[in-house]
């Protein structure tokens, strides 16, 4: 049913991912009359590894009905596919799920705690005037609201509104691959990273029983390489022979530190905002840290009448996202440019050095932050060699032929 053009809502949430979603519920949670819109049909597919680490897990509401395909507790790492190592973790946490299993379960718990949620809706428009935002659609309708929340996604319509700058874009290619008993077996409870010949790349495998999500991540404006570096580590995983599932790319941002937050009454949470962890791209633990810090603010917004009064909610909204996601950010950032100078400085860390695989593998788990690993005396060490050494050269066959 298109949403009716003479609705006031007190928030509007654009987008139902797991930032769109958590809003919803955390605002419906607050009392407050919310409509989540999604443009596409829920379930919707989504390119993503669906990998669950500890601090996505802890920001899930309770009880929440999830299908689990597999834990990775044993994790491989590889430099451009040589110099293999497999490490195991001391409590395997990282979950696998598929995407859209996941956001429709999330949009479920925001509907049951009141939100009102009408997919296959698209944002067109948003615009204020006063205390009142309004939101056009795709479907013909025109929606007020006292606050609006974009979690629309990277390629976001509100995040342009708001104007949100970027420091990383990077394009991620992936394909969902059915494979055979045997390589399942061969996969099953175990993940792969290998960092590639692209500046600041790395490809992936991560097992879901009969299919495995491999892909590949680097920054945007090379996609010939991106591509030709995707077909070589499929086919070296033996994973070209069967017709993927999916074969998608999608777009990854990482916020610039001090881009606004919000506008007036809009604010914008997970993707949308360019929540994102600059070295493993995962983004589903800040979108849904984002999407509940933003529905509590948009709850606030809703009780405030005066224009300052409103200046002041999203002002503490973008205070409690720099102080807890920026930290962890700024400490991504570092990591990721120590990583794109020298990627086998971090390989033989995480590979020959315990205390570094520790670490990591106390971050999958959420036991700490990425902020706690960059803090310890091995990371700022490593950070401070790797500035002072030359910019690794990469002579792999790959790099070569990437050059070429
Ligand atoms: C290849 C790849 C692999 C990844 N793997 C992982 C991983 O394993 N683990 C991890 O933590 N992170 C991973 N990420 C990152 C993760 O997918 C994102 O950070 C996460 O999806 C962000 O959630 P979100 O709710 O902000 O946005 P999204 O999940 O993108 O949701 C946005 C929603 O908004 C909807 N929308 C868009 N425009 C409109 C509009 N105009 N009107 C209404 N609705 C709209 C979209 O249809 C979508 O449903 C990966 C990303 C990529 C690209």
């Amino acid at each position: 049913m298109p949403p009716s053009s003479s609705s006031v809502w007190d928030v509007i949430v654009v987008g139902a991912g797991p930032a769109g979603s958590t809003a919803a519920r955390v605002a419906a949670e607050q009392g407050c009359k919310t409509l989540l819109l999604e443009r596409a049909a829920i379930p919707r597919y989504k390119t993503c590894g669906g990998g669950l680490i500890g601090a996505s897990l802890a920001a899930l509401p309770p009880g929440l009905p999830l299908k689990i395909y597999d834990t990775a507790g044993r994790f491989t790492f590889t430099h451009n596919g040589d110099r293999e190592r497999t490490l195991d973790s001391t409590s395997p946490t990282i979950t696998m799920v598929y995407r859209s299993e996941l956001d429709a379960s999330l949009a479920e718990a925001a509907c049951a705690a009141g939100a009102t949620l009408h997919d296959s809706t698209a944002l067109t428009s948003v615009e204020q005037d006063g205390d009142t935002v309004t939101v056009r659609t795709n479907r013909g309708g025109t929606l007020r609201a006292r606050a609006v929340v974009g979690a629309d996604g990277s390629a976001s319509r509100v995040a342009r509104y708001v104007g949100v700058r970027c420091a990383q874009v990077d394009l991620a290619l992936e394909a969902e691959v059915p494979v055979d008993e045997r390589t399942a077996e061969r996969w099953r409870g175990r993940l792969l990273m290998e960092w590639g010949p692209l500046p600041g790349s790395f490809a992936w495998v991560f097992p879901k029983g009969d299919i495995c999500t491999a892909g590949v991540v680097a920054a945007r404006g090379n996609p010939v390489a991106l591509r030709a570096y995707k077909e070589d580590f499929l086919a070296r995983h033996g994973f070209d022979k069967a017709t993927p599932v999916h074969d998608t790319g999608h777009l990854t941002r990482c916020r610039e530190p001090g881009s606004p937050l919000a506008r007036g009454r809009v604010l914008v949470a997970g993707d949308a905002a360019a929540l994102l962890d600059h070295w493993s791209r995962e983004g589903i633990s800040y979108a849904l840290r984002s999407g509940d810090l933003a529905g509590q603010a948009a709850a606030r917004l809703v009780a405030c009448a005066a224009k300052a009064e409103a200046g002041a909610v999203t002002d503490g909204y973008g205070e409690e996202i720099d102080s807890g996601l920026g930290v962890e950010m700024r400490a991504s950032g570092t990591l990721m440019n120590l990583f794109a100078r020298n990627p086998g400085l971090v390989h033989t860390a995480l590979t020959r050095v315990p205390a570094a695989w520790r670490r990591l593998d106390a971050y999958i788990a959420g036991r700490t932050s990425v902020a706690g690993i960059m803090s310890t005396p091995l990371a700022r060490g490593a950070t401070a060699l790797a500035v002072r050494l030359p910019r690794a050269r990469d002579n792999s066959p790959a790099a070569e032929a990437i050059r070429a």
